[in-house]
Parts: structure tokens; sequence; C-alpha cells
């Protein structure tokens, strides 16, 4: 029996994967099941869901069952603190779209997915693992429950309880970078039944140091984030009071002000969650291993996690194919397989929160994005921009970020070919 913790993305979509090569598996879940008790709160509502993403619930035809509950998103609307907002299209072409779904949605689809061919114990929360024996320990409602499994596959998120037995036994060592950031969900509801904003893009305040985005649901409200620092000057400890809240608002974000009603209510419910990147070696020792964000989390600024979560289920599946099955040589392998693209996008979405939170809003940021679509347009193929490598493309992360770099020095000589009066020696040269 395989037996997978963590009923969230990852495990509910490694579940089908598992079950179609004929695998018995059994999911545990800690939460009840969430199709009868609702969401969880003070995790992300919505997320972007993109190409990596799609084309893993596309192999197990689950792609059209979730798009048909999601809102393409094709540019980001930036709002500058005052004038108009401004669309800067994520291709070339103006029309490729990532995809705003709400994550209790996607998880319901696959919960339903998983639930035709798998066991499913909701109320389980794994305490207690032994990797060599795969011997586990759930706390339930009814009191512990004992259970054995041929392989345990940790898909229990960025605080893993299987990470952290594997930590226990001396299996694997972990480090937790967390930012000196946080982040608080707000929500912009409809105005008189219809969107407050364009719901066909991603809404972007950027202010420097922080920010704020807004995605749209299906409900035509919008979940706004601010990425804040946790502490300092304009912060969330420093501003708490409705009076700060208010001045604050009015004084960064004054678009946003009317189309908040709740707002300082909001503020001051609402939780601040925690932003950081988890990395640990070796991903599996015995019979356990970890998937998703239990073996690599990252922060969310490139709208990645999850859509890198879904990468790690098909590269998992082709390892096994690979090993004929073998799960001793299918786990070494998938970490070997994984491991320097899981740690590309890990420093690509690092990177992206400063370009979101501050770049964008720089006309010397938007010339360049405005060169770099001359040049897809020109050479289509041949040069594509990181964003649409990351987000629409399986092209792997490492390979992005390699490629990117050769592309930038080509565009740095061809820019200088271009200085020098010859703008078309500049395609030549990008073309060769
Ligand atoms: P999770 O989705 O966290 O699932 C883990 C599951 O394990 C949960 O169901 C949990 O209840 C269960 N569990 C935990 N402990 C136990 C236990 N001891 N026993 C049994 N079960 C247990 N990603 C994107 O791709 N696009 C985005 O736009 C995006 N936006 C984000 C915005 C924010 C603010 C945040 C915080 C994250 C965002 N992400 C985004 C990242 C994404 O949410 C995660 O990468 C993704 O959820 C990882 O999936 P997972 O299945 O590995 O973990």
């Amino acid at each position: 029996m395989i037996a997978i913790v963590g009923g969230g993305l990852a495990g509910c979509l490694l579940a089908c994967y598992l079950a179609r090569r004929g695998e018995d598996v059994v999911l545990y879940e800690r939460r009840a099941d969430p199709r009868a008790a609702g969401a969880e709160r003070g995790r992300s509502i919505n997320l972007a869901l993109s190409e990596r993403g799609l084309d893993a619930l596309r192999r197990v035809s689950l792609d059209n069952q979730v798009l048909a509950g999601a809102l393409p998103m094709r540019g980001r609307m930036v709002h500058p603190v005052d004038g108009e907002p401004g669309l800067q299209p994520y291709s070339a072409d103006g029309e490729r779209a990532i995809n705003s779904i709400s994550r209790a949605a996607l998880n319901n689809v696959l919960l339903d997915a998983a639930d035709k061919t798998v066991r499913i114990e909701f109320g389980h929360r794994l305490s207690r693992l032994e990797p060599g024996s795969g011997q586990m320990w759930f706390d339930t409602p009814g009191g512990e429950v004992r259970a054995v499994a041929d392989v345990v596959l940790g898909a229990d998120g960025a605080g893993s309880a299987v990470r952290g037995q594997l930590l226990r036994a001396g299996a694997t060592t972990e480090s937790l970078d967390f930012l000196d950031y946080g982040y608080k969900e707000l929500t912009i509801p409809a105005r008189a039944g219809e969107f407050a904003l364009d719901p066909g893009a991603l809404h972007i305040w950027p202010r420097g140091r922080s920010m704020m985005i807004a995605l749209p649901n299906p409900d035509r409200s919008f979940t706004a984030t601010l990425f804040w620092p946790n502490s300092g000057t304009a912060s969330f400890a420093s501003l708490s009071s409705p009076a700060a809240v208010e001045r604050y608002f009015a004084e960064h974000y004054p678009d946003v002000v009317p189309l908040i009603p709740g707002l300082v209510e909001d503020y001051q419910l609402n939780p601040v969650g925690l932003l950081g990147t988890v990395r640990c070696t070796s991903w599996h020792s015995g019979r356990a291993g970890l998937i998703g964000d239990a073996a690599h989390a990252i922060v969310p600024f490139y709208g990645q996690g999850a859509n890198c979560a879904f990468e790690d289920v098909v590269v998992l599946d082709r390892c096994l194919s690979e090993t004929g099955g073998d799960w001793t040589r299918a786990l070494p392998l998938f970490e070997q397989s994984r491991r320097a693209d899981t740690e590309a996008i890990a420093r690509m979405a690092l990177a992206n929160f400063i370009e979101m939170r501050d770049k964008v809003a720089s006309p010397v940021f938007r010339l360049g994005q405005r060169i770099e679509h001359t040049l897809e347009r020109l050479l289509p193929g041949r040069y594509v921009s990181r964003y649409e490598l990351v987000s629409f493309s399986t092209v792997p992360y490492a390979q992005v970020r390699r490629r990117v770099r050769g592309q930038h020095a080509l565009l740095f000589s061809a820019g200088a070919a271009a200085v020098s009066g010859a703008a078309g020696a500049a395609v030549k040269l990008m073309r060769r």
C-alpha cells in the first residue's frame, strides 16, 4: 500500500496519478472533508494557475474541469499612486493568460477525482513516522490510529510533519529562510453585482518596499493581498490603529479605499501569513519521500508554488516509469531530476518580488518589456521572455534561468550594435 500524507493540491493529484498506475493508495488528510466542512481560514483564497499546472492536470483529463471555474488574466494592471492604471500584457500577442482559481474549488475538484479511485481518510493528522518500516501514527477524532505502508509520501505542505519525522530520524537536514515580510488578505467585493476592477488582469499596486496585488474571483469579488514588512515603519506591526490604517491607505492606495467598505475591519481581523523558502536534503529516506511544498516551499511572487508541486507529480510519475515502478530507485531519481529546477524557481520567485513591488512601476522596466515583446515577435521561438518561459511553457526551470541569461547577453550585444547605428545587424546577430 502507498500512503500519501496530505490531501492538498499535490497529494490529491499524486493520488490520481498513482491510482492510474494501478497502485493501492490511501490518502491521509488532517482536515475534515473540506467539501462538507468548508475551506480552512488563513490560507490564500485564490491562486494563479499556469501552463505547468495545467499540463499536469491535462494528463489526467482534469484541466477543463478546473478551467471551468477559472478567470483568465492576460497581464498586470499596474496602479500608480496618482494617475490611471496601465496594463502590461504577459505575452507579445497580449493573448496568453494565467488563470485565477479558488484554492478551495481546485482542491475540491482534485478530491472528487481522487475519491473515485483511492481511499481517503480525513481527520487523520500524522504525528509520528518510522521511515525505515513505513509505520505511521495519526491523531484522529477517535484517538490515535496506527497504519503501515510500503511507501509513505509526504505531500503535507510547507510545515510538513513527514519532513519533521525525517529530520527527527537524522535522514534529512532543512533550512527555512523566512522573509521579513508577511501577507494579509482583504476582499474587494462586487459593486452593484459587477467586478469593481478589470477581471481580465492581475492588479498590482507597486509601492517600492511593499505592494498589494488583487486576483478576481468567479463571484465578482477580488481577493487582494498585502505584502508588507512585518516590522519597522509602514509595516504590519506599526500600522494597527484604525486611524493609522485609514491614513496609510488614503495616502498610498487612494483608488482602493472606496472599493473596500470593510477595509479597517478586514485589516484588523485577518491574520498575517508567513513567507519563506524551505529547502531540505535529502527528500527521501527508507520508505518515505517528500513532494511539493513539503520538499521545497517557495515564496509566492512568481505564482508557481502549486504549479511546481503539480509538475513534481508528472516528474515522479516519469521516474516510476523509468525504473519499472521500483520505488527504491524512483525516489532518488526524482530528487536528482528535480532539485536543480526547484532551486531555480525558488531563486526566480525571490527575484520577482523586487520586480513586482518596485520595477514594474518604472518607465525603464516598461521600455525593456516592450523591447522584449518586439524581439519575441521578430524572433518567434528564438527569443522568449523569462515570464513566458516560466508561465506559458514546461521548459525546466533551471533551463529557463540559463536560457534567459544567454538571451540577455545577446540582447546586450544587440543593443550595442543598434546604438552604433546598425539596427539590422542587431536582428541578424540575434538570428545567428
Ligand atoms: P498544500 O497545498 O499546503 O497541502 C498540504 C496538505 O497537507 C493540506 O491539505 C494539509 O491540511 C495537509 N496536512 C498538513 N499536515 C498534515 C499532517 N500532519 N497530516 C495529514 N495531513 C496534513 N502557487 C501557485 O502556483 N500560484 C499562486 O498564485 C500562488 N499564490 C500563493 C499565494 C500565497 C499567499 C501563498 C502562501 C502561496 C501561494 N502559492 C501559489 C503556493 C501554493 O499555495 C503552494 O505551493 C501549494 O499549495 C503547495 O501544494 P502542496 O500540496 O504541496 O501543499
